[in-house]
């Protein structure tokens, strides 16, 4: 006899049914293979707390499934898990009230890493298996990226990679995540600071960000160009990648002259500036969740109709942006910025999918990035995690119709070492 599951949580029952120390068997509606950004249907896949056993359109082998009954895991895709291009973890993207987010910042690094570290189970248990973070200035993010070194069927943690603190000018913008270039001798001390304290990657803030009630990057930008490329030089001789928090086309302009590995945001990004990216292969983490949230939320942030008017405007012309990217031929990166204000960490990575296929990415690349090209463009010496013989058997499973669309993506089953994660108590620290 044959068990069938047709939902996420049926399957997590039925799963729970056939914990007995035997192999799974499950038979799919579709399986994601990521790296060539394809669904493959009806699939049937062994695993136990090993790995994978056997993944195909063909029947296991007799001997591997005896005794074992199959699920027939009806109208469910398995994909691998998710990593977030761009989050910042120390931080409740839920939160909206400004004084308690301005309090939040303001408590011991010990609470602040012990509340992260919750935060980051939470995210893991709804699908995220890693992310990079865009910074914090108490260590919160270096010390979650060591103990999340360790695979996360051993350590229960989505892979966290961090630059500590972000770098930026006193007295400009960034002082709630980035430490100033002022605290040190020279650009070079501040480099050596951040890589002796176990930064994974750098993030330099060339600019300041949206004015969102002037609709556009108002003040001039942070550091020049020079400056730049000495930080990427520097960041380069050691391995590492420069993130670059960049808005507003002068910004941006210094940002792809000094050769960063990836420009977050970007927003204003001229067509020209993209032609560049595309020749110098400087990704793009296009962020379009932070703004859209300050559209949604508009009524609690003050904007009144002619304000979320011009945010809207922005975002329709970052979208012709990113289809204008993806014909030249950028790499963008799928990133949410989760943790600010607005953006809930896990969720506002499934939003920036969403948004993200709605401005002209196709269904199957936003899948193939957030599952596949983030992490190898973002950690390539990282060995890839694939649904395949011989690789842990960490994936998620959700409903089949999400071949058809993102926003299909929802109530997702995380499986980590061939186990079910219980569905978080609260999403409230997201
Ligand atoms: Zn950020």
């Amino acid at each position: 006899m044959h068990n069938a599951a047709s939902s996420t949580g049926a399957l997590r029952i039925t799963l729970k049914e056939c914990d007995n120390g035997q192999p799974i068997w499950l038979r799919v509606s579709m399986l994601f293979d990521a790296p060539n950004a394809s669904f493959i249907p009806d699939t049937h896949l062994v695993y136990d707390k090993t790995g994978f056993l056997h993944v195909s359109k063909e029947t296991p082998p007799p001997d591997l499934v005896k005794g074992v009954q199959m699920i027939n895991a009806r109208e469910l895709a398995v994909l691998p898990l998710l990593f977030d291009a761009h989050t910042h973890i120390s931080m409740c993207g839920g939160e909206l009230h400004a004084d308690k987010r301005s309090a939040a910042l303001l408590r011991q690094p010990a609470t602040i890493l012990a509340e992260a570290q919750r935060r980051a189970q939470c995210a893991l248990a709804i699908g995220v298996g890693g992310m990079r973070d865009g910074g914090d200035k108490d260590g919160v993010g270096l010390a979650l990226s060591k103990t999340s070194r360790i695979p996360v069927e051993k350590s229960h943690m989505p892979l966290v990679m961090s630059p500590g603190a972000g770098i930026h000018r006193k007295g400009r913008y960034g002082g709630f995540f980035c430490s100033p270039i002022e605290d040190h001798a020279s650009l070079d001390d501040v480099v050596a600071n951040r890589f002796s304290n176990g930064a994974d990657h750098l993030k330099i803030v060339p600019t300041g960000i949206i004015n969102f009630k002037k609709g556009e990057v108002s003040a001039a930008p942070q550091l020049n160009a020079r400056e730049i490329s000495l930080f990427v030089s520097l960041a380069h001789r050691e391995g590492k990648m420069v993130m670059a928090h960049a808005s507003g086309s002068e910004g941006i302009g210094n940002s792809v002259e000094g050769g960063v590995d990836t420009v977050e945001h970007g927003y204003f990004v001229k067509p020209e500036q993209l032609e560049m990216m595309a020749d110098k292969k400087i990704a793009w983490v296009p962020t379009f969740a932070p703004v859209y949230r300050q559209v949604v939320h508009a009524d609690i942030m003050g904007w009144d109709d002619l304000v979320r008017g011009q945010l809207q405007r922005i975002l329709d012309d970052h979208a012709k942006s990113l289809q204008y990217a993806l014909r030249a031929g950028v790499r963008v990166l799928i990133g949410s910025d989760a943790g600010s204000y607005g953006v809930s960490h896990a969720f506002g990575l499934v939003e920036e999918m969403r948004l993200i296929e709605e401005s002209g990415m196709s269904t199957t690349d936003v899948l193939a990035t957030v599952c596949y090209h983030n992490i190898s463009h973002l950690a390539p010496s990282l060995p890839p995690r694939l649904i395949k013989p011989g690789h842990p058997a960490t994936f998620l499973v959700t409903s089949s119709s999400v071949a058809a669309s993102v926003k299909h993506f929802r109530d997702p089953l995380v499986i980590v070492g061939g186990q079910p994660r219980s569905v978080p108590e609260s999403t409230d620290l997201l």
